[in-house]
C-alpha cells in the first residue's frame, strides 16, 4: 500500500523549498517527488506565469490541443455514510430517489443525444440500493451506446470491480477526500467511509481488476492544499510503479455550498488551485487532470491549453435531474451552467479542440 506521510512532515518538506528548486523543477524533464514539492511551494506561487508556460508547453506536446468532454449520471442520492461536507450526507433531510433501470437508460440517453460519449455514473454509497448487480445490468444494457463508461460509487472489492469491467465499465474515479489522516477522521462521521485505509486501497483494487482507468482526487478545502498536492503525488507514483498499464487521471474538486451548511476547514482560491494542476502537470506528464463544473465558466476557460485535459460540461448532480430539470435534492450547486455546445465553443474559440469520443469498445475486444 502506498505510505502517505503525516502533512506536517509534507509541509515541512514544501516549505523547505526555494526558489533554486522551483528553477530546477521547471527545467527538469522529470522533476520526481522533491521538484513537485518545490512547484507546490508557497515560493512557487510568486512564479504562477512561468509555471503555466511549462504545464502548457508539456500538455501540448503529450495531449495535442484536445479536451474530453464527458457528464455525469447521478443514480442515487441514498448514501449510509455521514459525511460533514455532502449534500447526500446520511443525516440531511433531501428527497432521495434512486433510478428505476428505465430511468436510468433515459437519463443516459438524453445525454448521448447532447453529444455526450463518455459518462460517470455517480451514486451515493448505499449499497442496499444500488449495489454491483445494478450497475452491471445498466453497464450491459448502455456500453455499445458510449465511447466510455465510468463510475464514482462506493469502494468494492477486486471481485466486483472485474465483474463491472467484464460487463463494460472501463474506469473508476474513487477520491480519498483528503489525505490528511487526522481531518478524514474528523469529517467522516460514520459509514464504512471511516476507514481511511479501505479507501486509500481502492485504486490498486481498480487497477488489480483490470480497468483501463483510475481515476484519485482530493476535495480541496478539508486540509492544506500544498499537502494534498504532494500525497496526490506520491499517490500517483505508487499506482504508476505499481500498474503500469493502467491510465490515471487526477481530480480537484473544490468544496461546493450543499445541503448542511459546512463550511471549509481550508482555503484553496482559484490560484492555488492553478498552481497545484500546473505542478502535477510538470511532475507527471501523462496524467489526465479533470476540471469540473464546479468551477466557474471564467475560470474553466482561462484554464484551457494550461494543463486539464478533460472537462464536464451541462452537469446536474441530482438524480433524473436530465430528464426532470426542476428535480431537487443535489449533491452540490455547480459553478458552470453552460450546455455541451456552450463549453464546446469556447474551447473552439481558444483554438482547441473538443473531443467527445476517443475510444471505442470495439478496441478492447481484440486483446
Ligand atoms: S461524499 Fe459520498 S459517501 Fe459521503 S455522504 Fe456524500 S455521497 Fe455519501
Amino acid at each position: 500500500m502506498v505510505i502517505i506521510p503525516d502533512f506536517q512532515q509534507l509541509n515541512e518538506r514544501i516549505a523547505s523549498c526555494s526558489k533554486d528548486d522551483v528553477n530546477q523543477a521547471l527545467q527538469a524533464e522529470h522533476p520526481g517527488i522533491q521538484g513537485l514539492a518545490a512547484l507546490l511551494s508557497p515560493v512557487a506561487s510568486d512564479m504562477l506565469p512561468e509555471l503555466a508556460r511549462r504545464s502548457a508547453e508539456i500538455t501540448a506536446r503529450r495531449f495535442g490541443r484536445t479536451i474530453q468532454l464527458y457528464a455525469p449520471v447521478y443514480l442515487s442520492s441514498y448514501c449510509s455514510n455521514k459525511c460533514a461536507y455532502c449534500g447526500f450526507s446520511a443525516e440531511n433531510k433531501i428527497e432521495r430517489r434512486v433510478l428505476t433501470m428505465a430511468e436510468a437508460e433515459r437519463e443516459m440517453d438524453i445525454l448521448q443525444e447532447r453529444g455526450f460519449n463518455h459518462v460517470l455514473l455517480v451514486s451515493g454509497e448505499a449499497p442496499s440500493k444500488l449495489g454491483v448487480d445494478y450497475l452491471e445490468e445498466l453497464a450491459r444494457r448502455t456500453r455499445d451506446r458510449f465511447a466510455s463508461i465510468t463510475i464514482e460509487v462506493q469502494p468494492l472489492s477486486t471481485e466486483e470491480y472485474t465483474r463491472l469491467f467484464q460487463a463494460g465499465i472501463t474506469g473508476v474515479a474513487i477520491y480519498q477526500e483528503t489525505y490528511e489522516r487526522r481531518v478524514y477522521d474528523q469529517v467522516h462521521l460514520s459509514g464504512k467511509k471511516c476507514d481511511y485505509d479501505f479507501r486509500l486501497e481502492s485504486p490498486a483494487r481498480v487497477a488489480q481488476a483490470g480497468m483501463r482507468e483510475v481515476g484519485i482526487g482530493a476535495l480541496l478545502g478539508l486540509a492544506d492544499w500544498r499537502c494534498e498536492g504532494l500525497a496526490l503525488g506520491l499517490h500517483l507514483a505508487w499506482l504508476r510503479k505499481s500498474f503500469w498499464r493502467t491510465g490515471l487521471t487526477v481530480s480537484f474538486p473544490r468544496l461546493r455550498p450543499a445541503e448542511g451548511d459546512f463550511q471549509p476547514l481550508a482555503v484553496a482560491s482559484e490560484k492555488d488551485l492553478g498552481q497545484l494542476l500546473f505542478a502535477l502537470r510538470i511532475y507527471d506528464h501523462d496524467v489526465g487532470l479533470v476540471l469540473s463544473t464546479r468551477e466557474e465558466e471564467r475560470f474553466r476557460n482561462g484554464m484551457v491549453g494550461l494543463g486539464p485535459t478533460r472537462y464536464s460540461a451541462g452537469s446536474c448532480t441530482a438524480p433524473g435531474g436530465y430528464t426532470h430539470p426542476d428535480f431537487e435534492g443535489e449533491q452540490f450547486s455547480v459553478g458552470d451552467h453552460r450546455s455541451m455546445a456552450e463549453v464546446c465553443a469556447s474551447i473552439q474559440a481558444k483554438g482547441h479542440d473538443p473531443v467527445r469520443k476517443d475510444w471505442d469498445s470495439a478496441f478492447q475486444k481484440g486483446f
